[in-house]
């Protein structure tokens, strides 16, 4: 005959005091294990807590209306099989989450098992294949973990390297070297127009897209990473459903990290019509519009845009707010915005799209002040943001908290509410770039490894492939003067620079902000041709707490764009002499 054994409540992550609201067995009862005992329920959720083993109903200790949290003793039970060590206590499985939110109902659910099916059991999953997901996928594999990589598109790589940063980048690259054979005749070298070979373009961009994603195929096979193609959603706090193309799997986890991305927001105005396209579209590149009305005047409209007049089309743009690029300093989009100008049919600020008829022609409806009431088109492009996935993966049964825009919260070591489920890139909040997403993802899988990780970066750098680039990392000007902080600026023009002139360019400024008592680096903008690649030091500045004087005296090759970095932390030192620029 076996004895006694107590029944405690699992680990139910940050509920704590929550209150029964209904008991589900009665003592001298026979239960199986996993049945549910006793049903909680939060401002955010109903619990299930579960039975540990088969036996039989000992005590009940708690009535409704009593709060309960991890630990608590529930009552005892004797165990049926006589296989449990006499007088301890028995871990009860992880408690079913059944809804986040408002709309409680309740579903029964696998909860943790070790003793699983190994094919149908990982001890780590990641949700998502983009930027985030395989970075997470690869170091925890890396760190001795057995990962499921699980991936809802055919190819790996996210929007990142399949309709984000690698395709946009390579057709920006065709469309500056064109921009670029036009200033030459300054240069006494004259260019025929380009021949513009549509197929063959989307055919090089689709080829470095392959490279990389074969790329990707053949470091999860070398890692050992299981890849399943299919769409994951949460059935309980320990367990994913897969829909794939060969029927639905079920898979258990240990641990999992959510890198479930972001997807273009629409505008629900908007009819629906194939000419009105998303940055996804865009790169697809069918044809090259007449007319081109690009919504939005963000990063991502504005590199858009560029490839689109480049290859010929006439490119409006229209923003909503005041100007280009919000969360930028002004002095760094001047540049830009005046080069654009001159370029483009035209760019209306503080502007919105009321309406879009379609027709032979899109005709798009305008209120601002300097656009016109309507205005045709052959092809809209809406590039208005992004929305994160956090409301497609069934978090709820999880008990992972979602806020009302589909972000999920972590700490600073990517934990979401739950503390076995972690959430990376897109999903976790702005700023949405895949260099953050792969440095949340590195912090996550050290974390499920046992590593004491942060994410403790100090800037995440953000940069518009735009020409003239712009790049800016740490406090901008205008968070400096909004938080009243005593700063002191370097900004040197790139008028004054030899190898900017040698360019045949001259508009770009590099501007270093350093805090007046300490002399550290607080933040830095760069707008000119290359900033993206130049910004990367200051970021390492900021990193490192260097000062003025650091960046001052340290050797930058001549002659180089990165030497105004060199020369606007002279200014600040006072030890300029490229510029009459005295110290004040
Ligand atoms: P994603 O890359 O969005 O990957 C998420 C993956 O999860 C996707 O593959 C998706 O199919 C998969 N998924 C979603 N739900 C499920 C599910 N239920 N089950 C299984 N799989 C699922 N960032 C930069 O840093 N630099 C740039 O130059 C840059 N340029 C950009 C240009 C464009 C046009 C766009 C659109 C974005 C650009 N970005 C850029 C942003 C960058 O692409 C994203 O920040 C980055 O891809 C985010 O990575 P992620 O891993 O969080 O998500």
């Amino acid at each position: 005959m076996s004895a006694s054994t107590a029944i405690e409540v699992p680990n139910i992550g940050d509920f704590k005091d929550v209150e029964v609201i209904e008991i589900l067995v009665k003592v001298g009862e026979t239960i199986k294990k996993e049945q549910s005992l006793l049903t909680v329920e939060s401002d955010k959720a109903t619990l299930d807590i579960p039975a540990p083993a088969d036996g039989i109903i000992e005590s009940l200790l708690v009535k409704i209306g009593d709060k309960i949290s991890q630990g608590t003793l529930l009552g005892h039970y004797r165990s049926s099989t006589g296989n449990t060590a006499s007088g301890t206590n028995t871990t009860t499985p992880a408690a079913t989450v059944s809804t986040v939110k408002s709309d409680k109902q309740k579903t029964s659910a696998p909860s943790k098992t070790n003793d699983s099916d190994p094919a149908l059991h990982a001890e780590v999953i990641v949700i998502g294949g983009g930027p985030g997901g395989y970075t997470a996928a690869f170091r925890a594999a890396d760190l001795g973990k057995q990962v499921v990589l699980i991936e809802k598109d055919p190819m790996l790589g996210g929007v990142c390297l399949n309709v984000g940063c690698i395709p946009s980048k390579t057709l920006l690259h065709v469309a500056q070297i064109i921009n670029e054979t036009k200033t030459m005749a300054a240069h006494g070298v004259e260019f025929d127009a380009p021949k513009i070979d549509i197929k063959k373009l989307v055919a090089q961009k689709n080829d470095v897209i392959k490279k990389l994603t074969d790329g990707l195929i053949g470091l999860t096979k070398k890692r050992n990473v299981e890849v399943i193609y299919g769409i994951a959603q949460f059935d309980s706090p320990h367990s994913v459903s897969i829909q794939t193309k060969d029927g639905t799997k079920n898979l258990q986890f240990d641990y999992a990290i959510i890198a479930a991305g972001s997807e273009p927001v629409v505008l629900p105005q908007l009819p629906k019509d194939p000419r009105i396209i998303d940055s996804t579209g865009a790169l697809a590149l069918d044809d090259i519009p007449e007319k081109l009305l690009v919504i939005g005047g963000g990063i991502i409209g504005l590199e858009m845009a560029m490839v689109y007049d480049a290859l010929g089309s006439a490119v409006t743009v229209v923003e909503l707010s005041p100007g280009l690029i919000p969360g930028c300093d002004r002095d760094l989009v001047k540049p830009l915005e005046k080069m654009i100008r001159a370029r483009y049919a035209a760019i209306y600020l503080g502007t919105q799209v009321t309406e879009i008829k379609t027709g032979k022609k899109l005709n798009v409806s305008f209120t601002g002040k300097d656009a016109p009431t309507n205005a045709e088109f052959d092809k809209v492009l809406v590039a208005v943001g992004r929305r994160p996935n956090g409301d497609k993966i069934s978090a709820q049964n999880a008990g992972i908290m979602v806020s009302e825009r589909g972000f999920i919260q972590t700490d600073n070591q990517m934990r979401s509410n739950v503390p076995h489920i972690f959430a990376i890139g897109d999903i976790t909040g702005p700023p949405m770039l895949a260099h953050k997403a792969t440095h949340e993802a590195k912090v996550a899988a050290e974390v499920i490894a046992g590593h004491k990780t942060y994410f403790d970066a100090r800037t995440i750098p953000s940069v518009a492939y735009t020409d003239p680039e712009i790049a800016w990392m740490g406090l901008t000007e205008e968070e400096a003067k909004q938080q009243n902080i005593d700063y002191e600026k370097g900004a040197f023009p790139w008028a004054a620079s030899g190898r900017s002139l040698s360019l045949g360019r001259s508009e770009g400024l590099t501007k270093l902000l350093f805090e007046k008592n300490s002399g550290r680096i607080l933040g830095a903008g760069i707008v000119g041709p290359n900033a993206g690649e130049l910004i990367a030091e200051a970021v390492l500045a900021l990193e490192m707490n260097a000062t003025a004087a650091d960046i001052a005296l340290s050797i930058h090759p001549h002659p180089t764009l990165s030497e105004t970095l060199n020369f606007a932390a002279e200014i600040v030192e006072g030890s300029i002499t490229d510029l009459y620029f005295p110290k004040k």
